[in-house]
């Protein structure tokens, strides 16, 4: 099946303050095909949030994309006008952010972020629209949709908002939905509700879900397929039942436990620290050695590919091909 978002070997650099850039990812790929739901795991920093932006057209300006591919609904990202785009984003795919405070215009109604989206996208009449932006608020869950049509998101409580914007993100029937962390600013209960939506919205719209999360455990509840992110490229990528059963690389590993035990792999050290500039990047070696419980000798002089081990099941580790041919 031809996917619908594909990602392919992308990188991202952005300037440095000695005018000199600096590329924080540098071999993420991931894809997913039409109703799939994937997930993109890895730690904060890991470019999981810069690689689905990318994949929609908004990188933040001084970002650029120096390096791969991007494909959505057919059209090549990284040549398409920002008029494409705009299309794109919305009728194709809709981009649920984490509920932060900030999400919303506070001086707007609910009712008016959400049929703006309708009104852009689908060309409704203002009476149209303010019927969309109801039944919108009513699919998403929210009580009294006429009454939150009207509210500011001041009035909203977190989990209101976070609705809010998924009303906002689906409002021109996209067929793909990118959820970058939706329930990380959530309390459990709330959390355990809107993932029991999106399952439901999934099934009922027939939606592909692109799902981001630091959270290996709630990712694999919720998609068929988990690409393993980790200091700006992926490490693996396979179906769940594969990386549940046998994670290849070590980096997963680590995180299946963490998910396990409730503790966190280990943050950003070795990477996003002493790891980073003037680290593994740059010396071409494998980015998770400073690290690694398993590395060896090779892990520290060469970079290793993302090469398939099995059926749709990929690992960048030299524990899984030869180190005798090492990719620079
Ligand atoms: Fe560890 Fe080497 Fe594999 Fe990197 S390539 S994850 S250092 S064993």
């Amino acid at each position: 099946m031809q996917a619908f978002l594909s990602v392919d070997d992308l990188a991202i650099a952005f300037p440095r303050p000695d005018g000199e850039r600096e590329t924080v990812v540098d071999g993420v790929s991931f894809s997913v095909s039409e109703g799939e739901a994937v997930g993109v795991v890895g730690e904060s920093g890991s470019g999981k949030t810069l690689s689905a932006l990318a994949a929609i057209g908004l990188l933040p300006v001084s970002g650029r994309v120096v390096g791969g591919r991007i494909r959505l609904a057919g059209q090549d990202v990284l040549a398409a006008s920002e008029e494409t785009m705009c299309s794109l984003r919305g009728r194709a795919v809709g981009y649920l952010s984490q509920e932060t405070g900030g999400a919303l215009n506070p001086v707007r109604t609910v009712g008016f972020q959400v049929g703006e989206a309708a009104r852009l996208h689908l060309g409704l009449t203002r009476r149209a629209a303010q019927e969309r932006v109801v039944a919108l608020l009513s699919e998403v869950g929210l009580e009294e949709p006429l009454r939150v049509a009207r509210s500011y998101p001041h009035q909203l409580s977190g989990g209101q908002r976070q609705r809010a914007l998924l009303a906002a993100a689906l409002a021109a029937d996209p067929q793909l939905l990118i959820a970058d962390e939706p329930t990380s600013a959530l309390d459990t209960i709330t959390q355990a509700r809107l993932l029991g939506l999106l399952a439901e919205l999934r099934a009922r719209r027939k939606l592909g879900l692109l799902l981001i999360s630091h959270d290996l455990g709630l990712v694999a509840r919720m998609v068929e397929r988990v690409v393993v992110l980790h200091a700006g490229e992926t490490v693996e990528e396979a179906p769940v039942a594969a990386l549940l059963a046998k994670p290849a690389h070590p980096f997963t590993r680590q995180l299946l436990t963490a998910a396990h035990t409730g503790e966190e792999s280990g943050g950003t050290r070795g990477w996003g620290g002493e790891g980073r500039r003037g680290g593994a990047l740059e010396w071409g070696a494998c980015r998770f050695a400073p690290r690694c419980p398993e590395a060896m000798a090779v892990c520290w002089r060469a970079r290793p590919a993302l090469e398939a081990v099995g059926a749709q099941h990929a690992v960048r580790c030299f524990l899984h091909h030869s180190a005798e041919e090492p990719h620079a």
